[in-house]
C-alpha cells in the first residue's frame, strides 16, 4: 500500500481526525454539487441562453448520475476506514475522491467547450483543496496531469484533431480555434494552477504544524503540571509529620500529662489546636488535589451508591445531633443503586458535600439528600437551608480556594472541597451543578442545593 501520509503525522490523532472530518466535508459537498449540475444543465438556457446539444445533455446526466453514485459509495465506505498509515486509510480517500473529481471535471470541461467551459476554474479550486489535505508532491502530479491533459485536449481541438463540444449561444464567436487565444489561456492557466498549488501547500503546511506545535505544548504543560503536583505532594507530606508531632506534645499539655496549666494557658492551647487541626485539614485538601491531578485514569469497580451514602452520612451523626440538624435522606429507587466507580473518590466528594451541607446550616437547620434514578443516570440532590451561595460567587466556588465573602470570617474552611468533588464527579462523566438561594419554606435562610449526575451502571 502507498504510504502518503507525512512522518511526523502518523501518531498525530489531531491529523487524523483533520483528514477525517475533511473527507465527509467533501462528500457533504458533492452532495451539493449534484443538484447544481443538474440545475445548470435544466436552465443554461434561460439564465446564459446557452443550448446544449443531444450529446452534451447525455453526457452530462452520466457524469452527473456517476458523480452522484461514486459519492454515495465513498460516503458508505469512508466509515470501515482505520488510521493505519499501511492500509487504506482516509488519506487514501482524499487521493481516491480527488482522482475521481478531477475525472468527472475533464469530462465536464470537454463536454462543455474545452478553453471555451467556464467550468475550467474548478480545477484551481480542485487543487486547492487537494493541497489542503495531501502531501505536497501528490498535488503536484496531479496539478501536471490536469495541466498536460488541459494543453493536450485544447491544442487537438484547435487543430481540428478531436472533436470540438461548442455550446451554442455562450460565445458571439469560437476561439477553440484561434491559436493566439489559446497560447495565452494554456499559459495563464497553467501557471494560475501551480501557483495556486503552491501557495495553498506551504498555508496547509504551516497549519498542520502550529496545530502539532500546539499539541506538543500541550503535552509539555501536562508535564510540568504533573511535576509541580509531584513537588507539592512531597512538600506537603514533609509537613505533615511535625504538625502530627506538634498536635501530640499539645494535647499532652493540654490534658495535663507534664503538669498543671491554667486555664489562661489551657484556653490559648485548644486555640492553638483548633489551628492545627484546620492546617492537617488544608494539607488533606491540597493532597487530595494533588493526587486527583497526578492520577492518569481511576479504577472503576461496581459499587451501590446507596450503601455508599449511608456510611458516608453516618460518619456525619455526631455533628448532625450536636447541631440538632433535620437530616433526612431520601432514596426513591428503595435499595440498591448500582453504579461504576472509584468508591474511596466517591465517598470523599458526598463527605466534601455533605461536610459543607451540616457546616453551613444553623443550628436546627434542614439538611436534605435525596436519590432518583433516570434511565441511564442517577440524581443526587444536596440540600440545606443555611446561609446560601451568592448569585455572583456560584461560577466561582469550584475553583481551587474560592470563598465566598458570605462565609469567610465566620466559618473556617480551605476552599478546596468543591474543587475536589468537581473534579471527582467529572472523572465518572457526571454532572454538578448549584443551585442558591434553594430553599422553599425558610424565609430568613438562602439555601443552597447541589444536583449531581452520575451516569448508572
Ligand atoms: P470550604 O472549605 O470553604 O467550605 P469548599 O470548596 O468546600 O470550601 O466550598 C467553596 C465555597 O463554596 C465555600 O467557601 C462557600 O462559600 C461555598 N459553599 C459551598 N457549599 C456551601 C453550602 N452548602 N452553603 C453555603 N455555601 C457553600
Amino acid at each position: 500500500m502507498l504510504i502518503i501520509v507525512p512522518e511526523w503525522a502518523h501518531h498525530f490523532d489531531a491529523f487524523w481526525q483533520a483528514i477525517r472530518k475533511r473527507n465527509l466535508w467533501f462528500i457533504k459537498l458533492r452532495y451539493g454539487a449534484v443538484p447544481m449540475l443538474a440545475a445548470f444543465l435544466f436552465a443554461a438556457d434561460k439564465i446564459l441562453g446557452a443550448a446544449f446539444s443531444g450529446t452534451q445533455v447525455r453526457a452530462f446526466i452520466i457524469i452527473t448520475s456517476s458523480i452522484l453514485i461514486y459519492n454515495l459509495l465513498l460516503h458508505y465506505f469512508r466509515r470501515f476506514l482505520t488510521c493505519d498509515p499501511h492500509k487504506f486509510n482516509p488519506l487514501h480517500l482524499s487521493l481516491l475522491q480527488m482522482g475521481l473529481d478531477l475525472t468527472a471535471l475533464m469530462f465536464l470541461v470537454y463536454y462543455t467547450g474545452g478553453i471555451e467551459s467556464p467550468l475550467y476554474m474548478l480545477f484551481v479550486f480542485h487543487m486547492i483543496i487537494g493541497s489542503l489535505i495531501l502531501p505536497g508532491y501528490l498535488v503536484y502530479i496531479f496539478a501536471g496531469l490536469v495541466a498536460a491533459y488541459f494543453t493536450l485536449s485544447v491544442y487537438l481541438q484547435c487543430f481540428g484533431i478531436m472533436y470540438h463540444h461548442s455550446v451554442n449561444g455562450l460565445l458571439s464567436q469560437p476561439v477553440y480555434n484561434n491559436i493566439h487565444y489559446v497560447n495565452a489561456f494554456v499559459i495563464v492557466f497553467v501557471f494560475v494552477l501551480f501557483i495556486s498549488v503552491l501557495l495553498a501547500n506551504k498555508i496547509a503546511k504551516q497549519l498542520y504544524k502550529m496545530e502539532q506545535d500546539l499539541v506538543e505544548s500541550l503535552e509539555l504543560l501536562k508535564k510540568n503540571e504533573k511535576e509541580k503536583q509531584r513537588y507539592v505532594m512531597g512538600v506537603v507530606h514533609e509537613i505533615k509529620a511535625p504538625l502530627a508531632a506538634l498536635h501530640s506534645i499539645l494535647d499532652l499539655v493540654i490534658y495535663r500529662y507534664v503538669g498543671p496549666v491554667s486555664e489562661k494557658i489551657e484556653e490559648k492551647l485548644k486555640q492553638a489546636e483548633l489551628r492545627l487541626k484546620e492546617a492537617a485539614n488544608l494539607i488533606n485538601d491540597v493532597l487530595h488535589i494533588s493526587k486527583l491531578r497526578l492520577l492518569e485514569e481511576i479504577s472503576f469497580e461496581e459499587l451501590d451508591l446507596n450503601e455508599l451514602l449511608v456510611e458516608t452520612i453516618f460518619k456525619y451523626n455526631n455533628i448532625i445531633q450536636k447541631k440538632e440538624i433535620d437530616f433526612q435522606y431520601i432514596n426513591n429507587e428503595g435499595y440498591k443503586i448500582l453504579i461504576r466507580g472509584d468508591k474511596t473518590l466517591l465517598e470523599l466528594a458526598f463527605s466534601n458535600l455533605l461536610n459543607n451541607a451540616v457546616k453551613y446550616v444553623d443550628e436546627n437547620g434542614i439538611v436534605q439528600l435525596k436519590v432518583d434514578c433516570l434511565s441511564s443516570e442517577v440524581k443526587i440532590s444536596m440540600f440545606d437551608n443555611g446561609i446560601g451561595i451568592p448569585a455572583e460567587d456560584q461560577e466561582k466556588i469550584f475553583k481551587d480556594f474560592y470563598r465566598a465573602p458570605n462565609v469567610k470570617k465566620s466559618y473556617e474552611g480551605s476552599g478546596l472541597g468543591l474543587s475536589i468533588v468537581k473534579q471527582i464527579i467529572e472523572r465518572h462523566n457526571g454532572t454538578i451543578k448549584v443551585e442558591s438561594p434553594a430553599a422553599v419554606d425558610d424565609k430568613s435562610n438562602h439555601g443552597t442545593r447541589f444536583h449531581i449526575t452520575i451516569p448508572l451502571n
